[in-house]
C-alpha cells in the first residue's frame, strides 16, 4: 500500500513529499528543506519509519522545490531524477538563491533525465509520468492508478493554476497541457500540490476558474 507523507517547508509553503510502501523504499519529491530544524524533521521521519530512499525527484527546479536537493543526495546518497528541460532553471537559482534570502544554497545537478515514457519504481510501486510545461518548461506530474493519488508540482492547485509570469513561463501552454494531460486521469484521483491543500481531478475539472467548465478557455 502506497503511502503519502507531506511536509511543509520555507517561506513559500512548499509542499515536500515523501512516497513508501510496505517495502520501505521510498522516494522523496521536491525537498524544500533549508533550515537545519527542516532537515531534521525529515531526516527524523525516515529514521523513525525506517525508509530505504532510493531516489530524490524534482517536478519541476524552481527556488522552492530544490532547496534542500543537495541536503538530499548527501544524506541518503541517492540521484537526482528531472527532466531536461528543466537543467536551465536549476541553473539559475544559484544566481538568484541570495536576493530571495537563501545565501546557503547549495548547487545540485541532474543525475539521470527523465520525461513521460518512463516510469519511477520503487518498492512494489510504479509512478507513471505526464509531461505538464508551461509553469516551467520540463515540468512533470507523477501518478499511481492503483492508490488514485497524482503529485501535481506547480500545475494544478485547488481553485488555481500555477503562476507563468516567471521566465520560460507560458499560459498557454499551461491550460492546454492541464487539459489534455492532467484532465484524462481518473476523475476521482488525488491531487498533491507544490502549495496548499489537496484536491482531485473531477472537481477542478468543473470547478477551476481556469481549466475548469465554467472557465472561459
Ligand atoms: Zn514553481
Ligand atoms: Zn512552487
Amino acid at each position: 500500500m502506497l503511502q503519502i507523507k507531506s511536509f511543509t517547508f520555507n517561506p513559500f509553503m512548499e509542499n515536500t513529499f515523501l512516497l513508501f510502501d510496505e517495502t520501505k523504499e521510498a522516494v522523496i519529491f521536491d525537498p524544500g528543506c533549508y533550515e537545519k530544524a527542516e532537515k531534521e524533521t525529515l531526516q527524523n521521519f525516515i529514521s523513525k519509519e525506517g525508509l530505504n530512499i532510493k531516489y530524490l525527484i524534482n517536478t519541476h527546479c524552481h527556488i522552492d522545490h530544490v532547496l534542500g536537493n543537495a541536503f538530499v543526495k548527501r544524506q541518503f546518497n541517492v540521484p537526482l531524477l528531472m527532466h531536461k528541460n528543466e537543467v536551465v532553471v536549476l541553473k539559475s537559482v544559484s544566481s538568484y538563491a541570495s536576493n530571495y534570502g537563501f545565501p546557503a544554497y547549495e548547487e545540485t545537478e541532474a543525475d539521470k533525465f527523465i520525461d513521460e515514457n518512463d516510469q519511477i519504481e520503487f518498492g512494489n510501486t510504479i509512478l507513471k509520468i505526464k509531461f505538464v510545461p508551461g509553469h516551467a518548461p520540463g515540468h512533470l506530474v507523477f501518478y499511481n492508478l492503483d492508490a488514485n493519488i497524482c503529485i501535481a508540482g506547480d500545475t494544478l492547485f485547488q481553485g488555481s493554476i500555477g503562476r507563468t509570469d516567471l521566465p520560460s513561463g507560458d499560459h498557454l501552454t499551461l491550460l492546454n497541457a492541464i487539459k489534455n494531460e492532467m484532465f484524462t486521469l481518473p476523475e476521482t484521483m488525488t491531487i498533491y500540490p507544490g502549495h496548499g491543500p489537496e484536491t482531485n481531478i473531477g472537481f477542478e475539472q468543473i470547478n477551476n476558474p481556469f481549466v475548469g467548465k465554467r472557465a472561459k478557455f
